[in-house]
């Protein structure tokens, strides 16, 4: 008899909890009680302080969601032996290129970190296969980005690096691992470019504004097997044919899509914006999920 009681009361606190927490996640994320994920094409650091058509746009998708509680951002530029979590209090802000103006040198975005969130991505994905860091920091892939859709600098922020060993399948799967932390107000940001090739840069000027042919191709076939849920031929992209290969030669800008990709569920809404190619073989498409 004591048993059946006890049955009885535990749905109920269950469900007491649910309604609990539920209140809790509508008021900081709309009603659909996740943060959307984002893939940011970055392109060339002096965005971080220009105003331009691109910078718009980062702008507007950070209007058009809730203030996150704080962010994750899977940056191109950090990649490293293992999958590491930065876990710092204040991370430093790291000008990680050359030849650019000395103003963009001296920017810094004093975004505070956040141990304990970082502790808990390392805790969500098992087998030990993500580690804490305490020497990296915000590279331009995630704060040339962060300057202008949180001018602030008062969320917190934690990177997560790319493993330069891990096939592109662990990546996906890997962020799989981190869906609940959507739940918590956590804004998870893939930072990168989906048509990234350097070497095929056009600095004439002929293509200022627009891709090759390949580059255009590859953008809209990554496009549509996003919408079309097809994460699988994604995931191969270096099965995907010539354009795929010329957009993609090196993985870092690229794999931080699979994140993206990875977290989002099936039934999700996909929203592009900065879908332009510039100089011939770059691409600034941004991917917004949300529910
Ligand atoms: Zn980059």
């Amino acid at each position: 008899m004591q048993f059946l009681k006890s049955l009885a009361i535990l749905p109920l606190t269950t469900s007491a909890m649910r309604i609990s927490e539920l209140s809790k996640l509508t008021s900081t994320t709309e009603g659909t009680g996740q943060m959307p994920v984002l893939f940011v094409g970055h392109g060339n650091p002096m965005n971080a302080i220009e105003n331009n058509e691109f910078t718009g746009g980062w702008r507007k998708s950070a209007e058009s969601m809730e203030k996150p509680s704080a962010i994750l951002c899977i940056s191109a530029h950090w990649e490293t032996n293992g999958t590491f979590v930065t876990s710092m209090a204040k991370p430093k802000t790291i000008h990680d290129f050359g030849g650019f103006p000395q103003k963009l040198y001296e920017f810094q975005y004093p975004a505070p970190g956040n141990p304990e969130l970082a502790e808990e991505a390392k805790s969500l994905v098992p087998d030990g296969r993500v580690s804490l860091d305490d020497k990296w920091g915000l590279d331009h892939g995630t704060w040339s980005v962060l300057c202008q859709m949180y001018p602030d600098a008062s969320i917190p922020v934690i990177q997560l690096s790319l493993d330069y060993n891990m096939p592109a399948q662990g990546h996906y799967d890997l962020a799989k691992e981190l869906t609940s932390l959507r739940k918590k107000g956590v804004l998870i940001i893939g930072s990168g470019n989906l048509v990234h090739n350097l070497r095929e840069v056009d600095w004439s000027g002929k293509h200022e504004s627009k891709g090759f042919d390949w580059a255009i191709e590859a953008n809209d076939k990554i496009k549509s097997l996003i919408m079309a849920n097809d994460h699988q031929q994604l995931i191969n992209y270096k099965k995907s044919g010539t354009a795929m290969g010329m957009a993609v030669p090196t993985p870092e800008h690229y794999l931080p899509l699979l994140y993206v990709l990875g977290l989002k569920h099936e039934s999700e809404k996909v929203t592009f914006f900065n879908d332009k190619s510039f100089m011939g073989s770059l691409s600034m498409t941004s991917v917004l999920v949300a529910g």
